[in-house]
């Protein structure tokens, strides 16, 4: 059995729905696809992506292809299940196509997305052993220096698309500061469409969760979002329309007061200025609650002060430093009989802004969300 205090992440699938269905309803015109990879921002890929096929969603992108590899089954018995025929749910892999693996994209019914000419190269030698047709996306360079293919790249694949040698169902690129406001975002944007328009009749995608928050020049056929699905913001403005997800919580296990003057925690790094009531909660670092979150003692963190959680409907300050398996709250100014052992704590939820912990950890949602260990148990409500 598991153990009650286990920390929990408890997940809201009515949320994440309407997460999707508000992204898609921002953009008329274009198609609403989802990134799934890294385990569903690690709430669980094949949960996250049952719930937005479900939904509507019938475009799927992952990292790697033994991600996508992973979904295939899942999503074909649920195509096989729908009453209504609907668009056949597609999975584009955003990277690291290799000759071994063709056969498994293949097998899998998995779209690579092609950012370099060797990954061009490797895709129709792939076919050519095979004879069979597949289609592929390509990526385009427009400002973010990461993946995909210069302008003159680009202009190769116009040619071998043109003739027929590449089978192309997908242009695409990816905004580097959609969630700020800054040029390059309208920069990339001409770029696009200069690169798209090489490729006439293929369908095209720019935006991620930002992106779509951009506006309608930047949604294209077919948006990208993930953050947002999950609950984190995406850009000025954009909070009030995301609704939180994921709700990190774990349980107090002794509560305990401490004498002014008296340490806490590793390295004595908070050393106590009152009496102080502290409340030891079973969640730490290795569950992936970062120890940059902690009240005191982290030094290569500038920001003060730490994160805060939510017992007992207050806000309490974390005490120290998080350690691997504990994290300490200062209670103090909770009344006294409101913390008892067992009593839940949340980290990041609903009450709890994700984007605000993340903050006062020095990271964003992206990596608290894709931190969660394999010992925080996946709650689906
Ligand atoms: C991760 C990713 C996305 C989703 O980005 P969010 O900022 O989470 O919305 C979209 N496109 C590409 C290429 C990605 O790598």
């Amino acid at each position: 059995m598991r153990p009650d205090r286990m920390p929990v992440v408890e997940i809201d699938r009515a949320a994440l729905i309407a997460n999707w269905r508000m992204l898609d309803s921002r953009n008329s015109g274009a198609k609403t696809g989802a990134a799934v990879k890294a385990n569903g921002y690690g709430l669980g890929a094949v949960e996250v992506a049952t719930a937005l096929f479900e939904a509507g969603c019938r475009d799927f992108f992952v990292a790697w292809a033994e991600e996508g590899a992973a979904l295939r089954g899942t999503l074909d018995r649920l195509q096989a299940d729908a009453s209504n025929a609907s668009a056949d749910p597609r999975i584009f892999v955003l990277q690291g196509l290799e000759p071994a693996t063709v056969p498994l994209y293949l097998a899998r019914n998995l779209i690579p997305v092609l950012s370099t000419p060797d990954d061009i190269a490797v895709w129709q030698a792939g076919l050519r052993a095979t004879t069979r047709k597949a289609p592929a996306a390509v990526q385009f360079e427009t400002g973010m220096n990461r993946l995909g293919l210069t302008s003159k790249d680009a202009r190769l694949a116009a040619d071998l698309a043109a003739s027929g040698e590449l089978e192309l169902c997908l242009v695409m690129s990816h905004l580097a500061s959609a969630d700020e406001p800054t040029s390059q975002s309208a920069e990339q944007l001409e770029r696009f469409r200069a690169l798209a328009g090489l490729f006439p009749s293929v369908p095209r995608s720019l935006a991620n969760s930002a992106g779509v928050f951009l506006g309608p020049d930047y949604a294209f056929d077919l948006t990208r979002p993930g953050i947002a699905l999950y609950g984190g913001e995406a850009g000025p403005g954009s909070s009030e329309a995301i609704r939180a997800v994921a709700r990190l919580t774990a349980s107090v296990l002794q509560v305990r007061i401490a004498k002014a003057g008296e340490a806490v925690g590793y390295g004595a790094a908070a050393r106590l200025d009152r009496d102080t009531r502290i409340a030891t909660v079973g969640i730490g670092y290795a569950d992936g609650y970062h120890r940059a979150a902690s009240g005191a003692g982290v030094g290569m963190r500038q920001l003060r002060p730490g994160a805060e959680a939510i017992l007992a409907g207050r806000r309490v300050p974390v005490l120290g430093r998080v350690s691997m398996d504990l994290t300490l709250l200062d209670v103090s100014g909770l009344p006294e009989d409101a913390v008892r052992p067992g009593a839940r704590a949340e980290f990041f939820g609903p009450d709890m802004p994700i984007d605000a912990v993340a903050q006062a950890a020095g990271t964003i949602a992206y990596e608290l969300l894709t931190a969660l260990g394999p010992r925080v148990y996946r709650r689906w409500v």
